[in-house]
């Protein structure tokens, strides 16, 4: 963080003051919430949690070298006291962030934000310094902690936001005020939560409304619920997609055989080639996001090509590719699934897979209310319009039903099997893989699929 001191800190988030010997004293290094990550200079940001409170933690930290508690009691060492700490840690971030020269590049979606984050960043950082979200810290808490790691050196903050409600990426983008604002899609993802596609639009379209007139706003020309929030912005709008109004767009997409995505990009300032080292074409569409940015922070066609060309995924689980010594390829996508990114994943698995044998492992795609049946209904058949090999079917209801879909496409007996759980799939798929075959594993976070991803390169 830039230096603050204590008194200052206090001022913006309108706390007390207790045990501060020197009100000067200044906050120098990070501000965490994980006392293991306390060290010195360091501000602590104490909640009181349903299995442990922060606060207990105190005399640790600042034996670690923390400069004060920021927490809702007094502790007996420096605090600054406030009624609502979450409140406080987003005033602390937004005066943070006013204070910096960086540009505030926020995105959302229902699918890929972070993979697009990190394509923005691995972008953004070949000219100028740049912080980005870690992960997927996209919420009320990790958005701020985030914001508040930038320096006086940043020039790009980069920062994904998550939305599960109406007035979620309205309050996030009051605490970090981005002038870039991208939303990539709106799919199903948490559809069972805010009621339907519409809420949702409605919801991520609070990010370009949030844009000052000088902003601009980068929208997926693809996705009409996308392309409609023009409407809802004073900023510049610029457009991405495959479509051929779109200021950034893909020509000749098409996937190597290795399943990465080739296309010509065009932007505004020119037309270059670029072939991906992530793998599906769903990031075809991310790269054209991260491009639109880049191209209207200043940077060359040239220049962005060659970085989305080399950029590589710095977030674990999402289309992890890895070869096993016997020849057994393993991609882990584990990390989570929807509709969206599981037909993606498959069409990768496809293209990877000419000439050999696929497995499908998938799991339940969670969070999709009536429209469940369906989806998973879609998916089951198309791995079967897709030559998939085999189809394991990982859990209850919902692995039913993949495997309904693709008895009900292709009549598919032998070709898919129901397991209950992910060992029964380690142990079929122990027994069963040969050389050369290539095994996508991919389902919602809370199936914690990357267990067989995981025992079958330990296998290897
Ligand atoms: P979360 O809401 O969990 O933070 P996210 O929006 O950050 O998710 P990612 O983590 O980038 O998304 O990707 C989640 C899944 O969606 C992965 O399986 C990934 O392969 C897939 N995915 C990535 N980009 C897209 C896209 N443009 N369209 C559809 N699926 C995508
Ligand atoms: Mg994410």
């Amino acid at each position: 963080m830039i230096a603050l001191s204590l008194a200052e800190i206090a001022e913006v988030v309108g706390g007390q003051m207790h045990d501060i010997p020197d009100a000067s004293a200044e906050v120098t290094g990070a501000v965490v919430r994980d006392s293991r990550e306390a060290g010195p200079g360091c501000l602590f940001v104490a909640f009181a949690g349903e299995r442990a409170d922060g606060h207990d933690f105190a005399p640790a930290v600042v034996a670690a070298g923390a400069v004060a508690v920021l927490g809702s009691r007094p502790v007996g060492v420096p605090a600054i006291v406030v009624d609502d700490v979450q409140a406080a840690l987003g005033a602390l971030a937004r005066h943070v962030v006013r204070r910096l020269g960086a540009t505030l590049v926020a995105l959302t979606g229902s699918a890929g934000k972070t993979s697009t984050k990190d394509l923005i960043a691995q972008v953004l950082r070949r000219k100028a310094p740049t912080v980005f979200t870690p992960g997927s810290l996209n919420n009320e808490i990790g958005l701020p902690l985030t914001a508040l790691t930038a320096t006086e050196e940043t020039r790009f903050l980069v920062l994904e936001m998550g939305a599960r409600g109406i007035g979620h990426i309205r309050y996030l983008a009051g605490l970090t005020p981005p002038s870039v604002g991208l939303v990539l899609n709106v799919g199903s993802a948490h559809i069972g939560e805010f009621g339907g596609r519409e809420q949702i639009a409605e919801a991520k379209g609070e990010l370009v409304e949030a844009l000052p007139e000088d902003g601009v706003a980068v929208l997926n020309a693809d996705d009409p619920l996308v392309r409609a929030m023009a409407a809802r912005t004073k900023a510049k709008v610029i457009l991405f997609g495959e479509s051929g109004e779109a200021d950034v767009r893909a020509e000749n997409v098409r996937l190597t055989d290795s399943g990465q995505p080739s296309f010509r990009l065009h932007t505004p300032s020119g037309a270059r080639d670029v072939t991906m080292r992530l793998y599906g074409e769903h990031h075809v569409s991310n790269a054209l996001a991260a491009a639109a940015v880049a191209h209207e922070l200043g940077m060359s066609a040239d220049e962005i090509a060659t970085a989305l060309s080399e950029a590589g995924s710095l977030s674990r689980w999402r289309m992890e590719v890895t070869e096993r010594p016997d020849g057994v390829t393993v991609v882990n996508d584990a990390y989570n699934a929807n509709p969206e990114s599981m037909r993606a994943a498959l069409r990768a698995l496809a293209a990877m897979g000419k000439g050999r044998r696929t497995w499908a492992v998938l799991g339940q795609m969670a969070e999709l209310g009536d429209e469940a049946l369906a989806e998973h209904d879609a998916v089951g058949r198309l791995a079967v319009r897709l030559n998939v090999s085999k189809l394991v079917a990982v859990g209850g209801r919902e692995a039913a039903w993949l495997q309904l879909g693709a008895y009900n496409e292709g009549s598919w007996g032998e070709e898919s099997v129901h397991v209950s759980d992910a060992q029964a799939a380690v142990d079929l798929l122990r027994s069963e893989l040969r050389p050369g075959d290539v095994v996508l594993v991919k389902a919602s976070r809370s199936v914690g699929l990357e267990s067989v991803a995981a025992a079958l390169l330990d296998a290897g």
